[in-house]
């Protein structure tokens, strides 16, 4: 089919919540995607995050179609490997929890929402802090902890037990804490709300604060985790450890998957029948995440993205010498954010036309994530272009 009949038949049977460029896309590889009329694109979006290693990553193919043809499905009433390896896998890079394994990042923090009000449910707390401009998911609980009114809208009434605080504010925080409140949430480095990072002072503040009044501190590594900051997780940078993270996005390397890790303590109250997920932690998906860590161990990305990271801000911020459209560059690692000054739609739109995948967000914002395992010549030859479409007016 091509790219007008694939329309038609969305048109007809596809619900239309997203809003779609016109492109068929048919295949990947690398930091390169194909739509049906061959024009090949530069991707440095990597679907929100998703991508982490580029499409189809040769080790994580392998490992799918390895499980695929061995075993797909198991209840969580029995043992699989995949997923008792993935679960080592994370628990040693991060703060040696024990994870629960779901299929998204909504999942993952609804689970962390869950664990958070049953672990405290003895003692009458359940009220959760997040911030505004944060993001956490769409179900009617996730969506509540998103402090921004626009993904509010027409689903009044949201679940009870939530406020939201300025980000970086921890005077107001501490303020709003009262004798009920279990949890802290937040994402390190605020993806949807325009790549705003958490300062050192902030999140260290968090934690004593968390600490001092025996609440849980969560966080939200779905878009900022696996390695994109050029650390396994962005509470890395900040000497500190959270009670209960999420993960998903990047951790499939592409397929749907998502974990709640908590501290052992702590997980003990998820008892046997709180909580479940019939998809959650299926070896198909464990292979493939497996893979995603051996693959960054074994060819050395966080410290590629580090790098990377570093060489991309240095020409962002040259290139925001020239164009006085570029408010601001900030980032740490692959997690990039351009502020312009005016709203960037039609900038996305452009580059995309020009072969360009980037994404806005925040209205002005322009999101720059390349794969861990991007090179130099894509940086340059993706600035290339969206210093073209800048130039023209
Ligand atoms: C994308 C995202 C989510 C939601 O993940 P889904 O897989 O779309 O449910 C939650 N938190 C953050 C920080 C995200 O970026």
């Amino acid at each position: 089919m091509n790219t007008q009949e694939i329309k038609e038949v969305y048109d007809k049977y596809v619900i239309p919540n997203y809003i779609r460029n016109p492109i068929l896309l048919e295949k990947g590889s690398g930091v390169d995607v194909w739509d049906a009329e061959g024009k090949r694109y530069l991707d440095l979006f990597s679907g929100w995050a998703v991508s982490l290693l580029g499409h189809c990553h040769p080790h994580v193919v392998e490992a799918i179609q390895r499980q695929a043809a061995k075993l797909q499905h198991a209840p969580n009433i029995y043992y699989t490997e995949p997923q008792g390896l993935l679960a080592k896998h994370i628990s040693e890079k991060s703060f040696g929890g024990q994870c629960f394994f779901c299929n998204s990042g909504a999942e993952a923090n609804e689970a962390a929402i869950k664990l958070a009000r049953i672990h405290n449910s003895h003692t009458g707390k359940y009220k959760i802090i997040t911030f505004a401009d944060s993001f956490h998911g769409r179900t009617i609980a996730t969506v509540t902890a998103t402090a921004q009114p626009k993904y509010h809208k027409g689903f009044a009434p949201l679940v009870e037990g939530f406020s939201y605080v300025p980000f970086n504010d921890l005077e107001a925080l501490k303020k709003s804490v009262d004798d009920k409140t279990c949890a802290i949430m937040l994402e390190p480095i605020q993806g949807e709300g325009g790549i705003n990072i958490a300062t050192k002072d902030f999140l260290q503040g968090v934690r004593k604060l968390c600490n001092e009044k025996g609440l849980l501190l969560i966080l939200d590594e779905v878009q900022c985790g696996m390695g994109r900051t050029g650390k396994y997780f962005a509470y890395q940078h900040y000497g500190i450890e959270p009670d209960i993270m999420s993960l998903a996005k990047a951790l499939g390397g592409g397929v749907a998957i998502g974990a709640m890790v908590a501290g052992k303590e702590i997980a003990k109250s998820l008892v046997p029948g709180s909580h479940a997920s019939t998809f959650g932690g299926n070896p198909l998906a464990c292979a493939a995440a497996i893979a995603v860590f051996e693959t960054i161990e074994k060819e050395n990305l966080l410290n590629n993205a580090k790098e990377m990271g570093s060489y991309s801000v240095e020409q962002l911020k040259s290139l925001q010498k020239t164009q006085g459209i570029i408010r601001e560059v900030r980032g740490i690692g692959l997690m990039i954010g351009i502020e312009l000054t005016v709203n960037g739609a039609d900038l996305i739109k452009k580059c995309i036309q020009a072969g360009l995948f980037l994404n806005c967000t925040h209205d002005k914002v322009i999101r720059f994530m390349p794969p861990l395992n991007v090179k130099k010549q894509h940086i340059d030859e993706g600035l290339n272009i969206l210093k073209t479409v800048l130039s023209k007016p």
